[in-house]
């Protein structure tokens, strides 16, 4: 592996591949600057300085290679119909098969996919995954829908998409109100239409099914592993750190009772629920059945409840924003009290908001590596898919581990040989790995 080049004062002549941002522009997507496509634009452009003679094909990772949008009909409960609008965006597949979750949102966009999409191909990229970059989504708030309703919308949706997925085309896992079951309804949809079991077609499925042990934390994981390296470089101890967590799901909660494990205090917690501090730290065996009875933070007995924008301006060291996009606004980031911000969620901070942070000396673990255990552990599923044969969850474990340490050594290291921000690094060092490929494999035809 080459090392990342700097970046040149003199742009090379341009080639005829090679095209200025926004000279063409997509018809099918209006974005603007905040959006989650724009956001991943304005990152593109960032890294485009440091990749050197790949930088001819860069513009190749601002047109997803294909963008299926679907009209989902379903039978309610009550006898009417409903149309609900679904997406799969394949963005690149360069280094392999598709690969990425599917998010179930009512505010679900194409313009949110794509960016997704994106993201995927960075962060397989950046952790060195064989995969391409893809995502999808359905615009429906799940918690209306009965259990019957969300399986035949599963199905249909799986069907519709089933024309580009597959085992060694695209591949979907759980991502923001999908979770195992999710994926089991689409798994044996996708088998039912080819008449064979699948089970490489999805990740993230029930462990019975082919699924993998470690795969349910895998993402909060990871976000702690990183965290635990980045505190380690920082001279932080983890023994009574302050940690605030956005977002109690699958990656928020995983991450924070791993950090409280680990001998860190969880000070405060929002969800769509609402917000709640207690300086002390959250006690997990409480909060847990709490959150899992009651469906939110809100209302905890064990801690005060706060106003949602107080929630930014809690003291503490980490912060783990593990929700949607956007949140982390420039005036939220001129805000913070934390030393750290470790990206569980997927573009929580946006571009503007980096320069804050960077300003205030607030380090950004970003999201195309602090958040890739899910996918490392979905990689990790897939391969032991194909060969049916399964490994124990301290093998997963370690094999997380030594993964993400080595790709955020990497990184790091990139980032101090450019004094660079880690987000740019992270970028640098994938899109070096994503273009060499393009180039290599070359055009077709
Ligand atoms: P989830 O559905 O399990 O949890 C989402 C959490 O966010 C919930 O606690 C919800 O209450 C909270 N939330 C929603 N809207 C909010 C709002 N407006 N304000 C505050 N909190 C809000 O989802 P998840 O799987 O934990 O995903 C969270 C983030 O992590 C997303 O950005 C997702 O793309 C990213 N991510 C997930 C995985 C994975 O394996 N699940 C992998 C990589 C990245």
């Amino acid at each position: 592996m080459t090392s990342v080049p700097s970046p040149a004062p003199n742009a090379p002549a341009s080639t005829a591949l090679e095209r200025r941002p926004g000279l063409e522009p997509l018809s099918y997507v209006t974005h603007t600057a905040h959006s989650a496509w724009g956001t991943y634009l304005a990152q593109i452009d960032r890294v485009v300085p440091y990749l050197g003679r790949l930088a001819r094909w860069a513009e190749t990772l601002r047109h997803p290679k294909r963008a299926l949008i679907v009209d989902i009909p379903i039978e309610m409960d009550d006898g009417t119909v409903r149309h609900f609008e679904g997406y799969r965006v394949q963005h690149n597949l360069s280094r392999g098969p598709g690969k990425g979750g599917i998010r179930y949102h009512p505010d679900v966009t194409l313009d949110e996919v794509m960016a997704l999409a994106g993201w995927m191909t960075i962060k397989n990229a950046a952790v060195n995954l064989p995969f391409g970059g893809a995502k999808g989504g359905v615009r429906v708030d799940p918690r209306q829908l009965s259990r019957k309703e969300l399986e035949r919308l599963t199905r249909r949706y799986t069907s519709e998409i089933g024309l580009i997925i597959g085992p060694q085309q695209d591949i979907p896992a759980p991502d923001v109100n999908t979770n195992a079951q999710v994926m089991a309804w689409m798994m044996d949809t996708y088998s039912m239409n080819i008449g064979a079991t699948a089970s490489g077609v999805v990740t993230g499925k029930p462990v019975h099914l082919g699924g993998s042990l470690g795969r349910v934390k895998a993402t909060g994981r990871g976000v702690f592993v990183t965290g635990r390296e980045a505190c380690r470089r920082l001279g932080l101890s983890l023994e009574g750190l302050r940690v605030v967590v956005q977002g109690f799901g699958n990656v928020g909660s995983a991450a924070a009772e791993l950090f409280q494990q680990a001998g860190a205090r969880v000070v405060a917690i929002q969800d769509h629920s609402g917000s709640i501090a207690c300086p002390s730290g959250v006690d997990f065996a409480a909060l847990m059945p709490y959150v899992r009875d009651s469906g939110g933070v809100a209302g905890f007995p064990g801690a005060e409840s706060i106003d949602p924008e107080a929630f930014w301006d809690v003291d503490c060291d980490v912060l783990i924003p593990a929700a949607l996009e956007g949140q982390i606004t420039p005036e939220r980031a001129s805000r913070l009290k934390a030393r750290l911000v470790l990206e569980g969620a997927n573009g929580p901070t946006l571009p503007q908001s980096d320069d804050v942070l960077a300003d205030r000396g607030i380090l950004v673990v970003p999201d195309v590596i602090c958040n890739a255990g899910g996918v490392t552990v979905s990689y990790f599923e897939w391969v032991q898919d194909f060969s049916s044969f399964f490994w124990t969850e301290d093998e997963i474990n370690v094999r997380l581990d030594r993964i993400m340490v080595e790709a955020l050594r990497r990184i790091w290291d990139t980032a101090d040989q450019h004094r660079i921000s880690l987000r740019t690094a992270a970028f640098a060092v994938a899109c070096e790995r994503i273009l060499q490929a393009r180039e290599d494999r070359g055009l077709y035809p």
